[in-house]
């Protein structure tokens, strides 16, 4: 993304701020608000007592604007692309530490039994696809024609960016109630499967589970990924542990030899084929499998980690619009006026219409999210670090840093931590004037550019030293 081009109305905007000179001091509320593109806007004051036991009053009043700036911390790359990217960092150091250690995970994980898979959704309804390689959409030629009229075939070959992708072949044919509920279920059937997998395990390895539980323990850390005709596919990370004792439950280590690859890939299989979850009476009964399609790679042979977790990572950042839904909560009154395709409206329809039989699913709160009601990134307690920890380090960074370089006596009274009372008033969201917007977006791209220099830096060191340890005399 490149920064906006200078506009008149920009031009007035820095004209504006330039009288007031402090520009310099918004850049800087700007870059400690990571240059979010709808920073949340507080008037206010912080009080401390700085080691002396004077009392230290810092205000927004002398601050650009008279507010403090805040990051919005959205996790969704459509809603505000600075913080979606700090997330998918962390998302990258949180999946990454399970697989190779860091972030106080030991590196022997890295040796651990651990296979990344997909588990997919079943059919409901024959949609647009690109299979890749040049190959046609659905080409059939004895195709039967649907009810409404529809020749159940297509024969072209769809580019990866074709809007038509994920549209069903025959709207009215979709079933939107089955795939609404399937991604409601969702959630319970995982949880299931969580289950299943040492049951299965201990079948397989001929023991009781109890026996099985002191022996092993399953982490996993799993992403939701929108497929575009709506349907979610569940992108896991399973890592075999030894077990622990409750005293010693937070140590890592690998399990017995007898625990292996082949071992853990048919217990995921065995476990897959048979899970199920049960739907209520009045959504129509029957229970809820997964998909046919199941992919299992080994991490470490066939996958690469750092390859892995960047694939993890990246659809952590994103949701329905994925499948050209709503980024917010809907009511049943605005599905009409939505600009969404019909495929979407019918999720959104439908989902009000069950909602009405069964309010307990809120069918209706998530219709923005086809029915889904889980989070995006979830894991198992063991997996690896947690968002909170990584927040929390990368706060005591920020503060070191300010500690280092401030000589603002109400400054440093406040980063060294002690207590601290804060009064502050929500004022607003989003940047004031377009160049504010027109800053944070140049800081963002600044900060990529720093980046990127920063991997290239890192990886001609790399190349460096390679080569100087292969010219040195052994
Ligand atoms: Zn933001
Ligand atoms: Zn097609
Ligand atoms: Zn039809």
């Amino acid at each position: 993304m490149t920064a906006a081009a200078i506009t008149p109305e920009l031009l007035d905007a820095f004209v504006e701020r330039a009288g007031e000179a402090n520009i310099a001091k918004l850049e800087k509320q700007l870059r400690s608000a990571n240059y979010c593109a709808r920073p949340i806007r507080l008037r206010g004051r912080i009080e401390t007592c700085d080691a002396h036991g004077k009392k230290r009053v810092w205000s927004t009043a002398g601050e650009p604007d008279g507010v403090l700036r805040k990051a919005c911390g959205n996790r969704r790359e459509a809603v505000c692309p600075s913080c979606a990217e700090r997330y998918r960092y962390d998302a990258l150091h949180l999946i990454g530490a399970g697989l190779r250690g860091g972030k106080g995970v030991p590196e022997t994980v890295a040796g651990h039994p651990l296979v990344f898979l997909t588990l997919t959704a079943p059919t409901f309804g024959f949609v647009h696809t690109c299979p890749g390689e040049g190959r046609r959409c659905r080409p059939r030629r004895d195709a039967e024609t649907c009810p409404h009229g529809v020749r159940l075939s297509c024969g072209k070959v769809h580019a990866e960016d074709d809007p038509c992708l994920g549209e069903p072949i025959c709207l009215e044919c979709f079933d939107h109630d089955g795939a609404l509920l399937w991604n409601n279920l969702l959630g319970e059937l995982w949880r299931r499967t969580t289950i299943y997998l040492p049951r299965t395990m201990a079948h397989l390895t001929r023991r009781t589970q109890k026996r099985l539980k002191r022996l092993v323990r399953f982490s996993y850390v799993k992403v939701a990924e929108y497929q575009r005709r709506g349907l979610i596919h569940l992108h896991v990370v399973i890592r075999l542990d030894r077990a622990m004792p409750k005293y010693r439950a937070h140590e890592l280590h690998p399990p017995a030899r007898e625990f292996d690859l082949e071992l853990l890939e048919q217990t995921i299989r065995g476990t897959v084929e048979t899970v199920s979850a049960p739907m209520s009476d009045e959504l129509g009964g029957g229970r809820v499998t997964w998909g046919p399609e199941l992919d299992i790679q080994r991490v470490g042979e066939s996958f690469d980690a750092q390859r892995c977790a960047r694939y993890l990572a990246k659809y952590a950042t994103k949701a329905t619009e994925q499948a050209g839904g709503v980024l917010h909560r809907v009511t049943e009154r605005e599905v009409d006026a939505l600009p969404v395709r019909p495929h979407v409206r019918e999720y959104l329809r439908r989902a009000f219409v069950l909602d009405g039989h069964a309010s307990d699913r809120r069918l209706g709160k998530t219709a923005h999210a086809f029915g889904y009601r889980g989070h995006c990134l979830t894991k198992s307690r063991r997996y690896s670090t947690t968002f909170k920890a990584l927040r929390e380090a990368r706060e005591a960074f920020v503060h070191e840093e300010l500690l280092a370089r401030t000589k603002d006596a109400t400054q440093l009274a406040i980063a060294a931590g002690g207590d601290r009372f804060v009064f502050m008033d929500f004022v607003g969201q989003g940047h004031i004037t377009a160049l504010d917007d027109w800053l944070a977006e140049k800081g963002r791209e600044k900060r990529r550019e720093d980046r990127l220099a920063a991997v290239e830096a890192l990886a001609d060191h790399h190349s460096l030293r390679r080569e100087q340890a292969c010219t040195t005399p052994q």
